[in-house]
């Protein structure tokens, strides 16, 4: 690893906002989920959820599969898939995190309402179904992007890039990007991974901590 390239893995992980996800229940299209993750990298995300649709196939990014790699976003943002939608909302509210449906319903407010400053999760739906009702319901709250054309919604891909960056607007202005909001346990981790991906697994297999890199990213002793 170059010192440019350590530098450049420090700079994005010190930004890396482990309070801000989403929720991707059943986003079927590789193409939506690759730019859905995409954009999670561009403000930050640090991991994202899914529900993938079909019971237990794999995530399909765009062209490739979860397990790929090279120059993905999804290498840089952790994809946790789940089976259920519902309880992994109650899982999310459990540790503190709202859950913001994107939904129309009664109690919808315009997104730029809601406070993510906050431990912010963003539920998103299928092109073809949305939001689960029972899940909107058990949301901390339903979230709608104002639509003022013939077409009643947008795309997934595009939705999720419009409420994430009102939330990267909104940590801006707090100040939520300028110290990091991981430990410096876990940046130092992260940092390996992502500087070593071939040799990390070698260490996590033998059961061994990683090694402390020096100030240029180089394995020390
Ligand atoms: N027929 C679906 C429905 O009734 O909800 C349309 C789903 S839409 C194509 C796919 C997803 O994009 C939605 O579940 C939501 O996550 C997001 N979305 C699309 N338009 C939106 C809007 N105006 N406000 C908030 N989210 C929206």
């Amino acid at each position: 690893m170059t010192p440019e390239r350590y530098a450049k893995i420090l700079r994005v992980l010190s930004k890396r906002q482990p309070t801000l996800t989403v929720l991707m229940d059943q986003v079927n299209k590789p193409h939506n989920l690759s730019a859905i993750v995409r954009t999670c990298d561009a403000v930050a995300v640090l991991t994202a959820h899914a529900v993938p649709p079909g019971n237990g196939k794999p995530l399909e990014f765009e062209g490739n599969t979860f397990e790929a790699t090279s120059g993905s976003a999804h290498k840089w943002v952790r994809v946790q898939t789940h089976t259920d939608t519902l309880e992994t909302v109650r899982e999310l509210q459990g540790q503190g995190v709202q859950v913001l449906a994107t939904h129309l319903s009664q109690r919808s407010v315009d997104y730029r309402e809601a406070d993510y400053t906050r431990p912010t999760c963003v539920l998103l739906g299928a092109e073809k179904w949305g939001v689960a009702d029972a899940a909107a319901d058990a949301a901390d709250g339903n979230i709608i992007i104002p639509m003022f054309g013939m077409v009643q919604s947008l795309n997934v891909s595009v939705a999720a890039a419009t409420i994430l960056f009102e939330a990267q607007r909104q940590r801006l202005a707090a100040g939520l990007y300028d110290t990091p909001q991981l430990s410096p346990e876990e940046l130092a981790r992260l940092a390996f991974e992502w500087g070593y991906p071939e040799l990390a697994p070698k260490y996590r297999e033998r059961g061994e901590a990683y090694p402390a890199l020096d100030g240029d990213g180089q394995i020390l002793g």
